[in-house]
């Protein structure tokens, strides 16, 4: 449904020369810096997907939503969407895509919001009577009530990204980009974003990829991640797999009645981080060892308790690919 083969974007920046008259100089001057913001990245999206699409600051990951969307053009490589590349057939393929940047409204500033709406649902060509329909299951599903007759610049930062979850699915169209749509939201707008993404996706099988830099969103949302830094793709596949991949250790804390004698002198298939009175935190990998596999050791070091597990923090799984 979503292609992308080797896809690669070089900005080229005039060089900026220090000293006097630096910036006529530049306006001349045939000196330029290359930025490889994308190198080569490939992937491929099936429709219903809820893909996340994250990496530290700077990866790429908006010059590559950019390109999916048809607004800026590949230096080589190529989109295409159901087929078609959203550069060469625009038309085409705009209409099967709501875009939203969390960074920036596609709504009219001074104007109401239903007022944006309007302009945007002639623009799209949606029939009056199907754009009234459609506006009221998302003023509902999205609570915009009392937003609709506001304008955007009176909107608190999480209404105004409602209202601009609502302007790109005005025309239905089956596939979302959505990049940093919860960027600067408190704990409740973000879970309210979350629950009509899940929504979309679930119940109206919407194909979803989205960037980003909250792990609780990756986590509660996608299937997948795509992992992109320095424009190239770290890795794609599962959660669990990436988990998995970094290896990074789960703790389980283990509480004793009494007493617990660590036998000093084994060779233990587990490392033993600390011992606290009757509590000892210990680290495995569950990947090489089972749960209770560790639990017939240390069942026999003492009266057990309690078996407290926990598995590494996603943010922990995730910095480990950037580095
Ligand atoms: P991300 O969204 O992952 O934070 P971007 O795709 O916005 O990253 O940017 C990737 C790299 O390309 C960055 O180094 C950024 O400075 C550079 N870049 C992005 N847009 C432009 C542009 N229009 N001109 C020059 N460099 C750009
Ligand atoms: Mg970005």
């Amino acid at each position: 449904m979503i292609t992308v083969r080797n896809l690669r974007k070089t900005f080229q920046t005039p060089l900026v020369q220090e000293g006097r008259f630096s910036g006529l100089r530049t306006l001349f001057s045939r000196a330029y810096k290359e930025k490889e913001a994308v190198r080569d990245v490939s992937f491929e999206i099936e429709s219903g997907e809820f893909v996340g699409y994250i990496g530290p600051n700077g990866a790429g990951k908006s010059t590559t939503i950019k390109m999916l969307t048809g607004i800026l053009h590949p230096t080589s490589g190529e989109v295409l969407i159901h087929g078609y590349s959203p550069q060469k057939h625009r038309k085409r393929v705009v209409g099967q895509l709501g875009v939203v940047f969390g960074q920036r409204s596609q709504l009219w500033w001074d104007l109401p919001v239903k007022d944006s709406y309007e302009i945007l649902t002639a623009m799209y060509r949606v029939e009056e009577s199907t754009s009234r329909r459609r506006l009221g299951e998302l003023t509902e599903l999205l609570e915009l009530g009392e937003l609709l007759d506001t304008p955007v610049r009176k909107l608190s930062l999480g209404q105004r990204m409602r209202a601009d979850l609502a302007a790109s699915m005005l025309h239905d169209p089956d596939i979302l980009f959505l990049d940093e749509p919860t960027i600067g939201l408190d704990v409740v707008a973000k879970k309210n974003i979350r629950g009509f993404l899940q929504t979309l996706n679930r119940e109206f099988g919407k194909t979803i990829l989205l960037t980003t830099h909250d792990m609780d969103d990756i986590e509660q949302l996608c299937q997948r991640v795509i992992v992109i830094n320095h424009g190239q793709i770290g890795y794609d596949g599962t959660i669990d797999e990436l988990r998995n991949r970094i290896g990074l250790p789960t703790m389980m804390k283990v509480t004793y009645r009494g007493a617990v004698k660590v036998p000093l002198t084994w060779e233990l298939p587990f490392r033993v981080v600390e011992q606290e009175a009757n509590v000892l935190t210990i680290a495995c990998n569950r990947q090489e060892l089972k749960a209770m596999d560790v639990l017939r050791i240390v069942s026999s070091w003492g009266e057990m308790d309690d078996v407290h597990m926990e598995e590494p923090e996603f943010e922990e799984v995730i910095h480990g690919v950037y580095n």
